[in-house]
């Protein structure tokens, strides 16, 4: 295609709305145009990205033996209900009437309306296994959409859901759509890892993400530095420590610690240790508030507190609700004496001994408190985030931490949602079984945008050859009739050759052309000029590497031929 013909709106500037490298790149390489909070236009050379991605994830579910349908994006309530996700969903999920009054929902995720067709449509175990899959705009009504793509409110999604007679069946299915993720994102291009992960809102008993490695990421991956365990922080479970601190019990004594609120200005105050104070984080769960009692050195993990109290959040308690708990301003909470409500504690918490601790009376610690001497705790449980250091759960190594991406999620569902939605098919014997089911979800233009975090430099994008929106970028510094003849014929042999070609033909200055070019990032580039030509040569660059190279025009589809072979091995 020609420049000249097609909206391609860099930006010379970064946009100031943009934090993150992918964020930035996409609106300045004009890929995609803001609309609202979250709320996208893909412009022309950024549909061509999303559509890559598409194909590489069609191509992969197809060889996986899934089969794609679409369905609606509006979906009624009375579905939801049956699961009683309209309720449990909250904001997330975007509500409206329709002109009878009647509730609907915009999808941010299927099972409902796939389980539905299940139980209508399939009546015999001779007819699975099945596995559905289909790229459709999803809405969430994400609190805080951010990074362009990468946490939009509308956005496109691949999402599969398999139906088995049984787990065995089941796992083989999940097993299958683990293998085409990881072969889907080594197509395009991406460092990752799958990792094991919390089930959310969508439920279930096993799950994996699949984890772009990426400084920008939002979520922490703590994997084995030696073994294969890795897992999502959320998730990464923490063994129960084997310390104890064997220290004779001093005597409990109040110590005034004036305005000393958090555990920094404590333990600096008091000259100890972080690992010496015990933090007492008081939490609403559902309609209870729970103390938490978690090593000061430690972080609370509130996934692992609200799968414990199965509750679908937990948030800390605001000012009000501590003072009318433990009776002091926030800062000075404490088990001791702590009456009204369940203590519950991390494991790290039974082996120490005369600790620091908050005594429910402003500007005032305890020095020297006991567990069962001076305070009780109710239930012990893993409730903090692993650390650097700690031991491997599974398998031998230690804990390393790194920020991830989640590009993809996969989820083991067993029957959740086939037993309330009574979505059951006849076995061997006649009887009726409830299905058991997969889900399977790809965000595409989170993938995208995972791609360009990791393949960029300062003047742009560098696109991995499977997903780029075009293999060649053709630049002409030259209006010259004889340049223009020399690009035409280039532009058409290499597009005769299967390449996509995009022909900067505009009557621009060459700097902004190589900028734009740069900026664009297409994995190669040729510059035609009336000097190359007069020596039989074009410019020749690579864009990932910079090597620039002259040759001769009759050579480049044999040249190029080789690089993208070598570019794409995966696709051949
Ligand atoms: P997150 O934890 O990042 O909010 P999620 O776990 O809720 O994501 P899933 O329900 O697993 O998301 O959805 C499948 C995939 O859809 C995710 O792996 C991600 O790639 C993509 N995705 C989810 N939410 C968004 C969003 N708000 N914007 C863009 N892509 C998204
Ligand atoms: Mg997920």
């Amino acid at each position: 295609m020609k420049s000249s013909q097609l909206l391609i709106p860099t930006l010379r500037d970064d946009p100031g709305e943009a934090e993150t490298v992918s964020h930035r790149l996409m609106l300045r390489a004009g890929l995609i145009r803001k609309v609202a909070a979250g709320i996208y236009t893909y412009l022309p050379l950024g549909l061509r990205v999303i559509r890559k991605i598409e194909q590489i994830i069609r191509e992969e579910m197809n060889r996986a033996g899934a089969q794609e349908l679409l369905m609606p994006i509006a979906s009624p309530a009375e579905l939801w209900q049956e699961t009683a996700r309209w309720d449990y969903y909250g904001k997330e999920l975007l509500r409206f009437k329709d002109r009878h009054e009647r509730d609907f929902c915009l999808g941010p995720t299927h099972e409902e309306v796939i389980t539905d067709l299940f139980r209508r449509e399939v009546r015999s175990y001779r007819q699975l296994p099945l596995n559905f899959y289909q790229i459709q705009t999803k809405f969430r009504d994400e609190i805080r959409p951010r990074f362009g793509l990468m946490r939009g409110r509308e956005f496109i999604m691949k999402d599969a859901y398999s139906f088995d007679i049984d787990e065995t069946g089941a796992k083989i299915t999940y097993q299958k759509m683990y293998d085409a993720y990881t072969r889907i994102f080594t197509r395009c291009g991406l460092t990752f890892r799958a990792v094991e992960a919390d089930t959310g809102l969508i439920g279930g008993d096993i799950s994996h993400e699949f984890m772009v490695l990426a400084d920008t990421g939002e979520a922490t991956v703590a994997y084995s530095d030696q073994g294969s365990y890795a897992a999502n922080l959320e998730r990464a479970e923490v063994l129960p420590s084997t310390e104890v601190d064997m220290t004779a019990l001093r005597p409990l004594t109040p110590i005034a610690t004036p305005q000393r609120r958090t555990v920094e200005d404590v333990t600096t105050f008091l000259q100890i240790p972080p690992r010496q104070l015990v933090k007492t984080l008081l939490y609403r769960a559902g309609t209870e508030t729970v103390a938490v009692l978690i090593r000061g050195d430690h972080e609370a993990n509130e996934v692992k507190l609200a799968r414990l109290l199965k509750v679908t959040d937990v948030v800390l308690a605001d000012a009000e609700t501590v003072q009318h708990v433990t009776g002091a301003p926030p800062g000075f909470a404490g088990p001791v004496g702590l009456q009204q409500v369940r203590i519950l504690a991390d494991h790290a918490i039974k082996g120490m001994k005369n600790v620091v601790i908050g005594a429910n009376t402003s500007d005032t610690h305890y020095q020297n408190a006991n567990l069962d001497r001076d305070f009780t705790v109710e239930q012990f449980a893993d409730l903090r985030n692993a650390q650097a250091g700690d031991p491997s759960p599974r398998g031998p190594g230690m804990l390393t931490l790194a920020k991830g991406i989640e590009v993809g999620q996969v989820f083991l569902l067993g029957t959740k949602y086939s037993h309330k939605m009574n979505a059951a098919v006849l076995d061997d014997q006649g009887k009726e079984r409830f299905a058991l089911m997969g889900c399977y979800g790809i965000g595409i233009g989170r993938t995208a945008a995972a791609a360009i975090e990791q393949h960029h430099d300062e003047k742009g994008i560098i696109w991995p050859f499977p997903i780029a929106p075009f293999h060649v970028h053709l630049l002409t510094v030259s209006q010259s009739a004889k340049t223009t003849e020399a690009a035409a014929r280039l532009y058409t042999d290499l597009m005769d050759a299967d390449f996509e070609v995009l022909w900067d033909d505009r009557a621009d200055r060459a700097g902004v052309k190589f900028n734009d070019a740069d900026l664009i990032g297409a994995p190669f580039q040729i510059v035609i000029g009336d000097k190359g030509l007069a020596d039989g040569i074009v410019e020749f660059k690579i864009r990932r590497s910079g090597i620039k190279s002259r040759i001769a025009p009759d050579d480049l589809v044999a040249h190029l031929g080789k690089l993208s072979t070598e570019a794409d091995p995966s696709a051949a």
